[in-house]
């Protein structure tokens, strides 16, 4: 049956074919769940593969942490130190101080940032008793060698610190804090996001029944997108999943281009990432546009905003596919912000384009997650939760339960229902909380 848009008349034929190219066949997703599972078997062997497979070092909870954890979110311009307590499964927020860093500051010394770090340290320690552990979200490349000590690699997001690579960034942390006389603050973990999430639903779970299975794959969709899981024998591993370069198979026109074009992330890198995060969906839709426009009688928007790459974000990628009012007016808005006007037949055209983009991102989503999930458990014989976390699960509509659509596609139905996904908002900070509590507890 030939597709049609909302108001049931049928597509424009090319609208039709582009939607069908964004749309992977349940036979490729499948066979893209099994080269996720490879590509994790490889990166845990040290074989080449695009999974990297990182050792985390962090270990699950066991429910009973409890306290106030200092934790450091930093990956940027802006930064964040909050004083978590901990208690009976729940991390609960009870002070925060926001740190920024001048443009200047990209280029400048290593001393300089965790300066500033220790500095707003320093301000939310300040009606704090006692010793506290501290832990670390860094969001730049680095190697971990113990929970507690991480060398930095080379920067990304135009970051050029003087003296980061390669130096331990809990060291630099540690020491910086000892020039403000705060040494009762014990650096004791540095985490990652997507492990900070999974380790926040195991501790929700065993806080309320210790002996409970407890979370085991993260996954972060916002920005970007990656998952952790703790796998039988290798324990809780970091995937880098975002640079999962299977999704070659099933790409689009659109997200070749974007890959070739970009060059940071570099072509090839971060292939998984460009075609599910909310970095790029936005731009996948922009670029389906560009091109109709050049070959139909839609969208001939030339000279507004569409013409310039990242104009149309994942925001408003979900307001369009939100938008059921009638005239389809919100689109209508979404568009006149970008120099556009449309007819009511564009509206619903870009509709589904904005529908194919997101529902696509969903059922690749669902398919690495079954890559994982059948790699602990191949014929899904037990119950699994999923810890998610991120902008784009939490703001597309309907992105959770497309994402059961996508495990029920792919896996039979009785299966896919014994995968549990949790949304865990918010859990950057709480989770790397419980994470430096759990290492606090071993190193005392
Ligand atoms: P990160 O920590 O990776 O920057 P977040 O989890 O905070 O990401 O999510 C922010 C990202 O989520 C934004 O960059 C945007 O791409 C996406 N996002 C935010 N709101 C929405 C929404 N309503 N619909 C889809 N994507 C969204
Ligand atoms: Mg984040």
């Amino acid at each position: 049956m030939a597709p049609r848009d909302d108001l049931g008349r049928q597509s424009h034929p090319a609208v039709a074919a582009a939607v069908a190219a964004l749309t992977p066949s349940t036979e490729a997703l499948r066979d893209l769940v099994r080269a996720f599972r490879s590509a994790m078997a490889a990166g845990l062997a040290g074989r080449p593969s695009s999974l990297k497979m990182l050792p985390t070092f962090v270990e699950q909870p066991r429910g009973d942490e409890s306290g106030r954890v200092i934790v450091v979110d930093w990956g940027g311009t802006n930064g964040r130190v909050s004083v978590i307590e901990l208690g009976g499964g729940d991390a609960r927020m009870v002070a925060e101080d926001d740190f920024a860093f001048r443009e200047s500051d990209r280029t400048g010394s290593a001393e300089r940032v965790f300066d500033v770090i220790a500095g707003a340290v320093e301000r939310v320690v300040r009606g704090e008793s006692g010793p506290l552990p501290l832990g670390l979200v860094y969001s730049f490349p680095a190697r971990l060698e113990r929970v507690d000590r991480a060398l930095a690699l080379s920067l990304t997001k135009g970051w050029r610190t003087v003296g980061l690579e390669g130096h331990d960034v809990a060291e630099l942390l540690r020491v910086a804090l000892g020039r403000r006389g705060l040494g009762r603050v014990t650096v004791a973990a540095v985490a990652n996001d997507t492990v900070a999430a999974l380790i926040l639903q195991s501790y929700r779970i065993r806080g309320h029944a210790a002996v409970a299975t407890p979370a085991e794959v993260g996954l972060i969709l916002g920005t970007g997108t990656n998952q952790a899981a703790d796998l039988p024998g290798a324990g809780i591993r970091n995937h880098e999943s975002g640079n999962f370069d299977g999704v070659e198979a099933v790409a689009a026109p659109w997200d070749r281009a974007l890959d070739r074009e970009l060059a940071d992330p570099a072509p090839g890198a971060q292939r998984f990432e460009k075609m599910a995060a909310g970095g790029y969906l936005g731009e996948i839709l922009r670029r389906a546009i560009v091109d109709l426009g050049r070959s139909t009688p839609l969208f001939r928007w030339a000279g507004s905003a569409t013409d310039t790459p990242w104009s149309l974000d994942t925001v408003r990628l979900s307001g369009v596919a939100a938008d059921e009012s009638e005239d389809r007016s919100g689109t209508d808005e979404i568009l006149r912000a970008l120099g556009v006007i449309s007819t009511l037949e564009e509206r619903l055209a870009v509709r589904e384009l904005a529908r194919a983009v997101g529902g696509r991102a969903a059922r690749l989503v669902a398919a690495a997650l079954l890559g994982t999930l059948t790699f602990i458990d191949p014929e899904l014989d037990s119950e699994h939760t999923v810890a998610v976390d991120g902008g784009v699960y939490g703001g597309y509509p309907g992105f959770a339960e497309r994402v059961r659509d996508g495990l029920r596609e792919l896996a039979r139905a009785q299966r896919a229902g014994r995968v549990h996904l949790a949304y865990v908002k918010d859990s950057t900070s709480a989770g790397a909380a419980v994470i430096a509590a759990v290492a606090a507890r071993r190193q005392a």
